[in-house]
């Protein structure tokens, strides 16, 4: 997996590229990360990478020019199969779209300032257009790192344990348990008992249950994806609320 993130802000990125497990995947190979500076495409001694908006307006755009030289200095080490604009309108980041970009062997992440980018980039460069969210933030080098790291969790030998992955939030379609660890009471609070147990099969089934309460609780449409387990522990769920009601009612 190759991924080239274009910036005029190397210095954001780089950093958190060197720590945890995702400087580790770096550094051991399982995912190369490279980051190209914009500026060094531009043309000029003052290596301008921006102008006024035409038709006026507030701030400035990102050029056209030296996001194409960039782009195209990637050939032959990007296929360019993938270039996303990061971008407020774009498609919304959720986990299906992180294994979709997981799922190819490179891509590229254009970080845009100022007002945006001129849209001959988006037209004519890009093949995706991802937004982290419905907020404006001051540039793209957030979001492709949200990108890299959600994307690198996915990639075989990033994260030690798979299974910790399988049970993450969203990756089976719900949210990921609630997790407790020592001491076994703090501050009058008791961790779960069956957390204590050692019993695998009830752990697995409790928390795959507290996975589906949460989930029933706050994001409901998450649910539309349901295993015929899951439709027992959501039936049993109904009857400790509705006896729960009743003894509230008594
Ligand atoms: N004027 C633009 C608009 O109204 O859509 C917003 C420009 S924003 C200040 C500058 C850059 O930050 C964008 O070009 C984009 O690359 C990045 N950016 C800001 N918010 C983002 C978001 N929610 N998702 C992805 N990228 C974002």
């Amino acid at each position: 997996m190759r991924i080239d993130i274009l910036t005029i802000f190397p210095e954001i990125i780089e950093g958190a590229l060197k720590a945890s497990l995702l400087g580790k995947a770096i550094e051991e190979g399982v995912m190369e990360v490279s980051v190209t500076d914009i500026r060094e495409f531009a043309t000029d001694r003052h290596r301008t990478v921006d102008d006024a908006p035409y038709g006026g307006g507030a701030g400035m755009v990102m050029k056209c020019g030296p996001l194409f030289a960039a782009i195209e200095s990637l050939k032959p080490r990007n296929s360019l199969e993938r270039v996303v604009l990061l971008s407020p309108q774009g498609r919304r980041l959720d986990q299906t779209v992180v294994r979709e970009l997981a799922s190819v062997p490179d891509f590229v992440l254009i970080c845009g300032r100022y007002e945006g980018v001129d849209d001959r980039v988006r037209t004519g460069l890009c093949t995706d257009e991802i937004s982290v969210g419905d907020y404006v933030l001051s540039g793209g080098e957030l979001p492709a790192l949200v990108i890299v790291e959600a994307v690198s969790r996915m990639l075989p030998g990033v994260i030690g344990n798979w299974e910790s992955v399988t049970t993450d939030s969203f990756y089976g379609g719900v949210f990921g348990p609630p997790q407790f660890t020592r001491p076994p009471e703090f501050r009058g609070v008791s961790a779960p008992e069956v957390l204590l147990s050692g019993n695998h099969a009830a752990i697995r089934r409790w928390r795959r249950k507290e996975a589906l309460r949460a989930t029933r609780e706050r994001r409901p449409e998450l649910l539309s994806a349901c295993t015929e387990e899951d439709r027992t522990l959501l039936a049993e769920l109904d009857r400790e609320e509705a006896e729960r009601e009743r003894e509230i009612e008594s």
